[in-house]
């Protein structure tokens, strides 16, 4: 069971997140838990703050984000309460403080150091859960992320061990769970085998959740979030949105790929891997039946199950000269790209010309001018990938042609066609985004929607 931040925003959401715990209880769970709110942001601005201003600066800020903690804890550290906790959160300031000073000494914050920072977002929050969980007559164990999650050294996105994971899991996590205790993991952290903390990108709890899910073998994996499960939409500002009851594991690897946040992108291939149905259910609604992700949807093959939308895309167009084959320069194109760590979302070529679709970053100014070199490249563009998901979808030409004609007045910058069967991308200007999403919503789902596919939802139970 993983709580997102948006579910431990404050004492309140805690208890609530506890309830659902609570209620499970005869069913063996294992909680993962992710940073309270925004700390993940908020304790990387420290160490930018120790970096460009003073170390006292950052330690204002720091003590903003202690009292936070101390306020929460306060009102959940009940019967009896534990002195302890309160000292582990002294503890963690400590900590932070010297990587602070250690920060503005040497003048750099690396992504070694800002792991040892952000990873204790997860482990105040941890300490906050299983106090409250305590509190609530549960008997939860903290179990620290670090001996478990063992990951390779790639600070910021470091890849784990799945089969020392499974290892430590199996010793560590399952004889607890085996004596009905309550283990608390802090979701997004690893370590490498030598015990330096590392983190496995933004939202990957989401990740560890299914990682633990599946060397312990559950039944299920449950994503505890601010939404009413997986939606036909997740952009902003789209009247009548439902939520899907369920989807295949490729649609869901699909949505999140193409930029539905709800799923951190990794955490598909554990579950898909031991067969473990994955659920999104929403923490303000736990009655709701929120979605469920699992092997295959066969009787809704061709249904546009959700339209995702992908943020800060760059298109690349490039011509290969006359003497180089396309797939020659696609190769090395692709080294390049991995060299400088830029995701490459959307590919097509054809004869000697290309067109890529990669995310925005500070480094596609470096793989441009490399590309330069040996390529020619027509100016890029910047965009949003818009993304029709669904199992068949793709090679459905009906649905093809039925969303470029509902956008038809829209300057489309490439709509590579054909690769995928689960999607149908178009790349817009962010400034049609809005427009583009809300007519292809009215197009696929207001008409005709295949009742007991999705679910209407109220007004409140949209966040
Ligand atoms: P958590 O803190 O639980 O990890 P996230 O913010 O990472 O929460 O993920 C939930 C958010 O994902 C939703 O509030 C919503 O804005 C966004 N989202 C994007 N696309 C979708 C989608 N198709 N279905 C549900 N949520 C989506
Ligand atoms: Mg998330």
């Amino acid at each position: 069971m993983k709580f997102g931040g948006t579910s431990l925003q404050d004492v309140e959401s805690i208890r609530r997140a506890v309830d659902i715990v609570a209620k499970q209880q005869d069913r063996n769970p294992l909680v993962v838990v992710s940073a309270i709110g925004a700390t993940t942001r908020d304790l990387l601005h420290l160490g930018d703050l120790a970096l460009s201003d003073s170390v006292d600066a950052a330690r204002v800020s720091l003590a903003s984000v202690a009292q936070r903690h101390r306020d929460i804890l306060g009102e959940l550290n009940g019967r009896p309460p534990d002195p302890s906790a309160g000292d582990k959160i002294s503890a963690y300031v400590d900590d932070i403080t010297r990587l602070l000073q250690g920060i503005s000494l040497l003048q750099e914050f690396t992504p070694r150091t800002q792991d040892a920072i952000i990873a204790h977002g997860e482990r105040l929050s941890s300490l906050l859960f299983v106090t409250a969980a305590r509190d609530a007559g549960l008997d939860a164990v903290s179990i620290d992320a670090g001996g478990v999650v063992i990951t390779d050294a790639r600070f910021r996105a470091a890849r784990p061990d799945r089969e020392e994971l499974g290892r430590r899991a199996r010793t560590t996590i399952a004889p607890l769970i085996a004596e009905n205790r309550i283990p608390v993991v802090e979701g997004f952290i690893g370590a490498t085998r030598d015990g330096v903390t590392t983190t496995m990108g933004f939202e990957a709890s989401d990740y560890t959740a299914s990682l633990l899910g599946a060397a312990l073998n559950a039944a299920e994996i449950q994503i505890w979030t601010d939404v009413g499960g997986m939606l036909t939409t997740g952009h902003a500002g789209v009247d009548d949105v439902m939520s899907i009851r369920e989807l295949s594991f490729d649609e869901a690897a699909e949505m999140s790929f193409f930029g539905a946040k709800v799923l951190h992108p990794n955490t598909i291939e554990p579950a898909v891997d031991k067969n473990i149905p994955l659920r999104v259910l929403h923490s303000a609604c736990p009655e709701r039946k929120g979605t469920t992700i699992f092997g295959s949807t066969s009787n809704t093959r061709g249904v546009v199950k959700s339209i995702a939308v992908q943020d800060e895309v760059v298109v690349v167009r490039l011509r290969s000269p006359y003497a180089t084959p396309i797939h020659r320069a696609l190769w090395s194109i692709g080294k390049t790209l991995d060299r400088h760590e830029v995701s490459t979302h959307l590919v097509a070529s054809s004869g000697r010309r290309a067109v890529l679709v990669v995310a925005a970053s500070r480094q596609l100014d470096r793989v441009l001018a490399e590309l330069e070199q040996t390529l020619e490249l027509s100016p890029s563009e910047h965009g949003v990938i818009v993304s029709l998901v669904g199992e068949d979808v793709g090679a459905t030409p009906e649905i093809v042609s039925r969303a470029t004609s509902a956008i038809e007045d829209v300057l489309i910058l490439t709509a590579p066609y054909g690769a995928s069967d689960t999607s149908v991308s178009f790349v817009v200007r962010q400034e049609n985004a809005d427009e583009v999403v809300m007519k292809l919503h009215t197009t696929f789902f207001d008409k005709d929607v295949r009742p007991g596919v999705f679910v209407r939802m109220e007004a409140k139970t949209r966040s």
